[in-house]
């Protein structure tokens, strides 16, 4: 159930969704739904669905833009298997014609009680020792109602022995976490889109454990992980983790769920994961990844930035990107504060709670600012056209991406909302920051169960306000709206430092291209020297438009097969890259496109360049007081983390 606070000013569309449709009025029973994973690890999820039916047409859809993905990715293509029966007989059904995702069946006069059986293909967020079960991958239910008005109850069955983690109500035995095995373990009524929203997380070996436990209401931290050592985390992970509540609780002085759990798989194989809900996150990495702090900087911010969108994202969400069911196409204009602000504020949460040093944070920043300021394609298209165009950008094909843009409203907006920050606090001699407008802007309301609530780009311009007046709406267009050639390095400057190249790598840079997954494939950061990005089994990933190597007419997707008559490796090439410093002959590259072979030769006599981060001195440091703790301290009697038993 959703509670509703009286202070708020709740938008029209939001009072619209409050009528009860003709659908759900005659509808008392909930559809019941259980899942049953004890195949994940074949990768298959059975479902069995009873739907409340009268007799007559019946539409059923499952979902096909699910929040958070920003583009229609519900897993239809994988449903299969799909038997609909009633009263022991099959029924027939057709698929929409033009709706992939709607089931159409004719209901028997007579029959109350529609059941579906269904199987879902699941290749994504599962291995033989752990699985997500995403909701949307086998729910099905009736089309044209809002979700929030169809009332459903779920079950699961997980693979004998394995614990399970959800921000979904348990009721019954008590067997939860860790279900006795072979048990069905059910859980309390709720809604469709609360129930897409509230995804489980089951694994072999399994871990949970309550975060800050002074802190109301109570948060989680379930851990699943491909090898058996993984999933109980190391102390000072815990202790940080629980730090981010912490940190988190003194930044928003809210919350809009019940009880709040992190769901993480460490996982070479599952595939990488980042997918925010109300209640909980879905946080997926390689299984080394919390094995030290040097595997965690990769991945630092990751918990920091889902955890955000509890309160940036789902409970405040731009209005374009809420809708009430999962059919209409959601609508990214205002993704560069969904996101970009849940970026900014992602990476401040991490530096704060311990997660990253301040130092590790300013590396990390300089990383993407460097990248944000040499993408060409700002010169044709504006930050906000790569929010409303994002799910068409989410593809991730790297040839020629820094000419196209890529979804650069997460790190474009997170210099914005640095900018205004720094901002505020010269303006207001440092008495006031960005935390006064998260306050007002994501506080408003105060506590509350899971809640939506929809804003504007003027609201946002008000709240500001707010904090200090000062042309806002002026202040956010030129950065968002407007063609860039340079990216807003304003708030770097302002918080007393500035972004410039070195000869060597940053030291955040070194120790995550030493720890970085093996599958991530690093090889060579040649991107501000001659500019390319090279994979480290020599494939060109990227060239960088009107860089040194596009002059010489290189292709994305090229092999480098030998750097100045040396066999290729990324030694090879930082060596080359070095050597031709100062000289006047070019680098020469040999590089193979599909079956032919060429001669490149890169006029460029600058030496390595990675991006740095420097002290300007004599500046206040407000890069410094925004990193800093804020959270009163523990009390000392309080562990920070406790393995949880069984409930
Ligand atoms: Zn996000």
């Amino acid at each position: 159930m959703h509670s509703h606070s009286r202070s708020i000013c709740i938008p029209a569309i939001f009072t619209i969704l409050l009528t009860v449709p003709a659908w759900a009025q005659s509808q008392n029973a909930p559809i019941q739904i259980t899942a049953d994973l004890s195949d994940a690890p074949r990768k298959l999820f059975h479902a069995e669905i009873d739907l409340p039916v009268a007799a007559g047409p019946l539409t059923l859809i499952t979902p096909k833009w699910i929040p958070g993905d920003h583009r229609p990715t519900g897993p239809v293509d994988g449903i299969t298997g799909v038997v609909f029966t009633a009263n022991g007989q099959t029924l027939p059904w057709r698929r929409g014609d033009v709706d992939l995702y709607e089931f159409h069946l004719t209901i028997p006069a007579g029959v109350t009680t529609l059941h579906a059986h269904l199987d879902a293909i699941t290749l994504t967020n599962v291995s033989p020792k752990l699985a997500y079960l995403e909701w949307d991958k086998l729910m099905l239910y009736p089309a044209n109602v809002p979700v929030r008005d169809i009332p459903i109850q779920p079950s699961v069955i997980v693979p004998a022995g394995w614990g399970l983690g959800t921000a979904l109500t348990p009721i019954g035995d008590g067997a939860y976490p860790v279900p006795a095995s072979g048990s069905t373990t059910h859980f309390a009524v709720t809604n469709v889109e609360q129930l897409e929203d509230g995804p489980v997380l089951t694994g072999q070996y399994f871990h949970e454990f309550a975060l800050a436990p002074e802190i109301s209401p109570k948060h989680y931290i379930d851990v699943a992980s491909d090898m058996a050592e993984d999933s109980n985390l190391r102390p000072e992970a815990l202790a940080e983790i629980a730090n981010l509540v912490r940190e988190t609780d003194a930044l928003y002085r809210s919350h809009h769920y019940n009880q709040y759990h992190f769901l993480l798989s460490l996982s070479d194989t599952a595939g990488g994961l980042g997918l925010e809900h109300g209640q909980s996150s879905e946080n997926g990495i390689g299984e080394k990844e919390f094995s030290d702090g040097d595997h965690q900087l990769g991945d630092a911010d990751l918990l920091a930035h889902e955890f955000t969108h509890s309160w940036n994202g789902k409970y405040r969400r731009p209005v374009g990107l809420y809708q009430t069911d999962f059919a209409t196409a959601q609508q990214g204009a205002l993704l560069w504060v969904y996101e970009g602000m849940t970026q900014y504020l992602g990476n401040v949460l991490a530096a704060r709670s311990g997660l990253r040093s301040q130092a590790q944070y300013r590396d990390v920043l300089a990383i993407s600012a460097a990248n944000l300021d040499c993408t060409p394609g700002r010169e044709w298209r504006s930050t906000a056209d790569t929010a409303v165009a994002a799910s068409i950008l989410r593809d991730g094909n790297p040839a020629w991406a820094n000419w196209k843009r890529g979804q650069d409203y997460y790190d474009e907006g997170e210099l914005v909302w640095l900018d205004a920050d720094t901002l505020i606090r010269k303006m207001t001699n440092n008495q006031k920051s960005l935390d006064d407008f998260q306050k007002i802007f994501l506080g408003k309301g105060g506590n509350t169960g899971p809640l939506i609530v929809t804003y504007t780009f003027d609201e946002l311009v008000r709240d500001l306000n707010e904090v200090v007046p000062y042309d806002w709406a002026t202040f956010l267009h030129d950065r968002v709206d407007k063609i860039n050639p340079r990216a807003d390095l304003a708030g770097i400057e302002r918080g007393g430092y500035k972004l410039v190249y070195a000869d060597k790598p940053n030291p955040s840079e070194t120790v995550m291209t030493a720890n970085a997954p093996p599958t991530a494939n690093v090889g060579v950061n040649a991107w501000y020297s001659i500019g390319l990005r090279v994979s480290a089994d020599s494939e060109i990933k990227d060239v960088r438009w009107n860089g040194p190597a596009d002059k010489a007419k290189i292709v994305p997707g090229s092999k480098i097969i030998a750097v100045n008559g040396q066999v290729f490796s990324p030694d090879a090439l930082g060596a080359a890259i070095r050597d031709a410093k100062g000289k006047s002959e070019p680098i020469r590259l040999i590089v193979q496109l599909d079956n032919f072979v060429s001669i490149a030769d890169i006029d460029y006599h600058d030496g390595e360049r990675y991006p740095v981060l420097q002290r300007v001195e004599g500046m206040p440091v407000y890069m410094d007081d925004i990193t800093k703790p804020v959270a009163p301290p523990a009390p000392a009697q309080s562990k920070s983390t406790t393995e949880n038993p069984e409930r």
